[in-house]
């Protein structure tokens, strides 16, 4: 019998399995409210921007040290890049 693990959203990283943090993270961005995220274009667009930065690795921007895919959801984040907001204006 397989043993089922629940995410405790009060836990540190360090108290989680890679996988776990993975799929948390991931829940945490398919449930955030869509009347407080970029549309899906938009969302797209930006990741799109990163994938092709030099700055992205391993899903973190090592300017700002966040994950993009969250830093990206929200309408108000900008790219930290200090001489070119690469993502410039909000499509939505
Ligand atoms: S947020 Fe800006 S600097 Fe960071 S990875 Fe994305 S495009 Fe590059």
């Amino acid at each position: 019998m397989q043993e089922t693990k629940k995410i405790c959203r009060r836990c540190l990283l360090a108290e989680l399995s890679e996988d776990e943090y993975v799929r948390s993270l991931k829940e945490y961005i398919a449930g955030y409210p869509e009347d407080k995220r970029v549309c899906e274009e938009e969302y797209r667009r930006r990741l799109g921007i990163c994938t092709d930065c030099e700055r992205l690795a391993d899903g973190i921007c090592s300017l700002c040290g966040c994950y993009v895919e969250l830093r990206a959801l929200k309408p108000n984040s900008v790219c930290p890049e200090p001489f070119d907001n690469k993502w410039k204006v909000d499509k939505c």
